[in-house]
């Protein structure tokens, strides 16, 4: 019997027909004898993560796929990004995006990123725990210019503005209300101060100061953006049994993980880019079934490539993934391996696009059919036909005898 289940998600995988790969898409024209293999042992389909006729986002999918319905979960971007950087979130928090930025004495934007700054511990040292009518500023550092951003206290909204205005030139922006509310007006009101106030103790820190005198640009603004309030939720455990990790290497997919309470296991070589240690976060992932019951591997770069408009190059990276993929040779007899995408992402597009993705279970006890690729058409001919994001955790459950009784 199954009991343990690794789900492996290639972003953007999915594709058209491309007229330079002779009429096939990326993922037909890789050579992919070991994705083929498992295809031939599994049982297959094509799944419309947020249902047809949705385009999805890369944040909603994920949710749809780990059994958190969006329209109910899906609090937009700032916390999940928040969660992946280790920061814990209370119920009735309001988390952002944040960046730090350099402007000039009018308030001018000079640089989004603080001339690439490489560490804003310094800077978010400076500021965290600020306290201002009773709520509290938690700032923790992200990866280079980056930074969470949370509100925490009673009486909040996420209703708000950005205070980043996207583009060097502009003036900031103020924060505004984005309903009646007087949460949201009091959200407003107490993040500018908490902007202006940050900006006074960056401008005058020693850190910066010194990064001027070497001719560097000052990290001295805090851009927010993407609020959204955290609501508790039963996290993953809690909701299905299962102790889960994620290994991935891309910040919005750790986040995701440790959104939903998974463990977050760090991969050296793990990229999210098209130079990905894939064969390392698979071995990982198998090693991680020792201590969990559930691994979530996420893998980045077919996304990336199909939003360049570049079906040759996604196609070789689908071919390089295809060799690791022999690793689930090594798939223990109680494991069952889920590999799909989240969403497509056709070249000719270079966007998201609604096309269904293919799917595959490989395990004891799955209904083989007679597919014997993993491709988007060859999948459409597959025994569990045409499905949704939601109905991969069911399955997973269903296949591990785990699904309540429904009647008597
Ligand atoms: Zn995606």
């Amino acid at each position: 019997m199954l009991k343990k289940a690794i789900v492996l998600i290639y972003d953007g995988l999915g594709d058209r027909p491309v007229a330079a790969l002779g009429g096939l898409t990326p993922l037909e024209n890789a050579k992919t004898p070991n994705f083929d293999k498992l295809a031939g042992r599994a049982e297959c389909g094509l799944m419309h993560t947020l249902g047809r006729g949705l385009r999805p986002g890369s944040d909603t999918s994920h949710l749809a796929i780990f059994g958190y319905e969006p329209a109910k979960y899906y609090p937009g971007r700032g916390p999940i990004e928040v969660a992946g950087l280790g920061l814990k979130m209370e119920h009735g928090d309001v988390a952002f995006r944040g960046n730090f930025g350099t402007v000039d004495d009018n308030m001018v934007i000079h640089d989004r990123r603080a001339g690439r700054i490489l560490d804003v511990a310094p800077l978010t040292q400076a500021i965290d725990g600020l306290e201002i009518d009773g709520v509290t500023l938690v700032v923790k550092p992200g990866t280079a210019h980056r930074a969470g951003v949370v509100l925490r206290g009673k009486g909040l909204s996420s209703a708000v503005t950005d205070s980043d205005p996207h583009e060097v030139g502009q003036a900031v922006w103020e924060v505004k209300p984005t309903d009646d509310s007087p949460e949201a007006k009091r959200t407003a009101e107490l993040l500018n101060k908490f902007v202006a106030k940050t900006h006074e103790i960056l401008d005058k820190l020693e850190f910066n100061k010194e990064r001027q005198s070497r001719g560097e640009l000052p990290g001295n603004f805090l851009l927010v953006r993407g609020a959204g309030q955290y609501k508790k939720f039963p996290g993953f455990k809690e909701r299905f049994g299962f102790t889960a990790c994620c290994v991935a290497g891309g910040g919005l997919y750790k986040g995701i993980g440790a959104f939903l309470e998974m463990d977050i296991i760090e991969v050296p070589g793990a990229t999210a880019l098209p130079d990905s240690d894939i064969e390392a976060k698979f071995k990982t992932a198998l090693k991680q079934l020792d201590s969990h019951d559930f691994v979530f591997i996420h893998v980045k770069a077919a996304d990336s490539l199909g939003e360049d408009g570049n079906p040759k190059g996604k196609a070789e990276f689908i071919a390089k993934c295809d060799k690791a993929m022999a690793l689930f040779d090594n798939l223990p007899k109680d494991g069952l391996l889920v590999v799909t995408a989240d969403h497509s992402t056709p070249c000719e597009l270079k966007q998201h696009s609604a096309d269904p993705v293919p799917v595959m279970f490989y395990g004891e006890g799955v209904r083989v059919d007679d597919v014997t690729a993993f491709g988007e058409r060859a999948c459409a001919k597959g025994g569990l036909g045409h499905i949704e994001g939601k109905d991969i955790m069911p399955q997973i459950q269903n296949l591990m005898g785990r699904l309540h009784l429904t009647g008597a």
